[in-house]
């Protein structure tokens, strides 16, 4: 059914690059061509239609995302639409999420103590008092305030420092 899968994407808008990550990646898969431009100044990697990867789609990723900072050097790379096995990925492989990168919106997985209800939730970075509104999701059943349904390191990525590379 491997024909029938979302394609990845790479489009430009402005001075952005748009990289559309879609589908199962592992060593078959393959990334776009990186097109040589000089008014290229960011990426945006959106992860929406993502559905799974295994360790040789984790090495074609770092291959394409190290060939894309060799390129262009200065550009920002924003990730957005982070699902929970993303986030895992960039937790545990150093350079999965570049060095200086922004997560923009990402999902955190929650478990309801009452119900036994899981449930992934997006929240964008920019959230006003964030650490707040993830330890106040509500079970959807009942109204039970939910748990996080990973280890506390799930977060740290939100608290490890400014990111930006300094101009
Ligand atoms: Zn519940």
């Amino acid at each position: 059914m491997k024909g029938s899968l979302p394609m990845n994407s790479l489009t430009k808008e402005n001075n952005q690059l748009v990289l559309r990550v879609a589908g199962f990646l592992d060593e078959a898969y393959e990334f776009p061509e990186i097109p040589l431009d000089p008014e290229i100044s960011h990426l945006d990697v959106d992860w929406q239609q993502f559905k799974s990867i295994n360790s040789m789609g984790v090495l074609q990723w770092m291959k394409w995302i190290r060939r894309f900072s060799e390129t262009y050097p200065e550009a920002s790379i924003a990730f957005q639409n982070c699902p929970v096995s993303v986030v895992n990925i960039f937790n545990l492989i150093d350079g999965f999420l570049p060095r200086g990168a922004h997560v923009e919106s990402f999902e955190v997985p929650f478990f309801c103590d009452h119900c036994e209800a899981t449930t992934d939730r997006m929240f964008a970075i920019d959230t006003p008092e964030l650490n707040r509104v993830i330890g106040n999701q509500k079970c959807e059943n009942e109204g039970a305030i939910l748990t996080l349904d990973a280890s506390p390191s799930y977060l740290h990525f939100l608290w490890s420092g400014p990111k930006k590379i300094a101009s």
